[in-house]
């Protein structure tokens, strides 16, 4: 969705969205959109519609199992950012980009219920072909200049390219997802993560309405390292998981902010999701056609960066289409700018990115601290999040200052 609208903000038109489900559902939990995305969807003209929704992050805190705090640092407008950082729930913030699609580029150009199946490209284009996914039933050639595979972590398109390249990697954490009404929590805008990698959970709010109510709608997301002899759990947004498996690796987090079993427990459904990654690839340069967003480079979600990544790989996709002199050169100059910038996002959130300083903490202190000084230095605890922000990409003073992707016309 934000590709088509990037590609009509540089006067490219003639765009076509083939989605696999049925409808355009507004699926999922919580997603964070960091300053360096939501500048791409302000220049797209989308800030008042995805802040009128979400909520504009102000802080992020770091806590021990114990509940001790590690770290805290201003986030979005609060750090002198230009622009928020917004908690949203994804499905919330699809329904924002559909709506302005369906507005600015017709609800004719958005295909649904059509799954791609096979491709192929000559000199001067690509064709494919799509089937109902239900039925089976063939739904005919499509011919265009470019395809972009933005078919998320089982990419057909990806496949295609790469054969041998087998199922998204497992690191053995196994994540469940949910989001509970509860009174607000610390400043009603503040991210927190607790406990150590592996044992660890992320709160934020991520909804204006129940803001505007004096409540809060706190999305949170539990992540557990499970024994070595058990299996993935099934890698589907919508596999629901059972409430007591969620609950069991927290009981002790019962903290004077926030208890995470009673967090737990508010929530209606609870999703299971296995945090998988794949490695960064030689090349998204096929000529004519190319990939886009977890499709390119499904990344952990540490960090919070895979939708953010999308996001903004779709604006310079869109820029260099609309400048370069051909369809080949504008991939090529996309895969040269997007593919090592978001390898580098891959790789940090393997070594686990700003979380590492949990696994100090846990390590150096497993039963607790006195002073946090003698642990870890606040210059070890700097390092770390600045480090972070530059390989993602979202050094506030580089943002701040860079030119816009935006195509003069
Ligand atoms: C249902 C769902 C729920 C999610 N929930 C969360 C969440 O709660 N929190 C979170 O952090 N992340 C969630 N994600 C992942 C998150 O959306 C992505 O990591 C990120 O936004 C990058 O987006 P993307 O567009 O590259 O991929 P995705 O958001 O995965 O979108 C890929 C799209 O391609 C479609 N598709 C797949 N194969 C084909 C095909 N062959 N032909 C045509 N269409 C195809 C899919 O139906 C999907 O709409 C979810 C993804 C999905 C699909």
């Amino acid at each position: 969705m934000t590709l088509a609208l990037s590609l009509l903000d540089a006067g490219i038109a003639d765009v076509n969205i083939y989605e696999s489900a049925p409808r355009v559902e507004e699926l999922g939990v919580g997603i964070n959109v960091l300053p360096h995305a939501v500048r791409e969807l302000s220049e797209l003209g989308l800030l008042d519609d995805v802040s009128g929704v979400g909520i504009s992050t102000d802080g992020w805190l770091l806590y021990s199992k114990h509940g001790q705090q590690i770290w805290s640092e201003p986030r979005g407008l609060a750090a002198g950012y230009r622009w928020p950082q917004l908690s949203i729930h994804r499905g919330q913030l699809l329904g924002v980009l559909h709506r302005a699609v369906r507005d600015r580029l017709g609800r004719e150009h958005v295909h649904t219920g059509h799954h791609l199946v096979r491709f192929g490209q000559g000199t001067s284009g690509v064709w494919g072909e799509c089937m109902e996914r239900r039925s089976g039933a063939s739904l005919g050639h499509i011919e265009a200049d470019l395809l972009v595979g933005c078919d998320g972590v089982h990419s057909v398109v990806r496949r295609a390219q790469y054969p041998d390249e087998g199922p998204p990697k497992w690191n053995g954490i196994t994540m469940w997802r949910g989001v509970t009404e509860a009174a607000s929590l610390l400043s009603g805008r503040t991210m927190i993560t607790a406990g150590y990698f592996g044992r660890h959970i992320v709160v934020y709010p991520i909804s204006k309405a129940y803001e505007n109510q004096g409540r809060a709608l706190l999305n949170w997301n539990t992540n557990v390292k499970t024994a070595d002899d058990q299996p993935m759990s099934p890698q589907d947004w919508d596999h629901t998981a059972r409430l007591e498996d969620a609950i069991a690796p927290f009981a002790s987090y019962v903290f004077d902010f926030l208890d995470v079993p009673a967090l737990i427990r508010g929530a209606k459904v609870i999703y299971q999701y296995p945090m998988v990654d794949r490695d960064p690839l030689p090349t998204w340069n096929f000529g004519r056609v190319t990939l886009l967003g977890d499709a390119a480079h499904p990344m952990y979600p540490i960090g919070a960066n895979g939708a953010s990544q999308a996001i903004i790989d779709a604006r310079v996709l869109a820029h260099e289409l609309a400048l370069q002199q051909s369809v080949e050169a504008a991939v090529a100059a996309y895969d040269a700018e997007r593919r090592p910038a978001t390898a580098a996002v891959v790789w940090a959130n393997r070594g686990l990115g700003p979380l590492e300083v949990l696994q100090i903490v846990e390590h150096r202190a497993p039963n607790g601290f006195t002073n946090l000084d003698d642990i870890i230095s606040s210059q070890e605890l700097q390092r770390i999040a600045t480090t972070y922000k530059g390989t993602a990409g979202f050094d506030a003073e580089l943002l701040n200052n860079r030119p816009s992707l935006s195509v003069p016309r």
